[in-house]
């Protein structure tokens, strides 16, 4: 499997998985994605942002997008 990361060429065999635990730690539910992760990204540290949106499927679909940070251009102006 290649990693979600982009631009990444590792072999990727990890796999994310989301997990909804009750207060007794058992799950409701815990689906693997289609998203792996190569060792390398999943140890130097990830950013992992969470969206949840409410269907009336009865199910739990999973959408990963692996991102780079973007290229961003910051200027702090004092306000004189
Ligand atoms: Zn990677």
């Amino acid at each position: 499997m290649s990693c979600i990361i982009p631009g990444c060429t590792n072999l990727a065999p990890n796999n994310f998985g989301v997990r909804l635990r009750r207060p007794d730690t058992t799950a409701i539910w815990a689906p693997n994605t289609e998203a792996y992760i190569c060792d390398a990204h999943a140890k130097q540290g990830l950013i992992v942002t969470v969206t949840l949106e409410p269907t009336n499927t009865g199910e739990i679909e999973t959408n990963v997008i692996g991102q780079v940070p973007p290229a961003t251009a910051n200027r702090v102006t004092p306000i004189k």
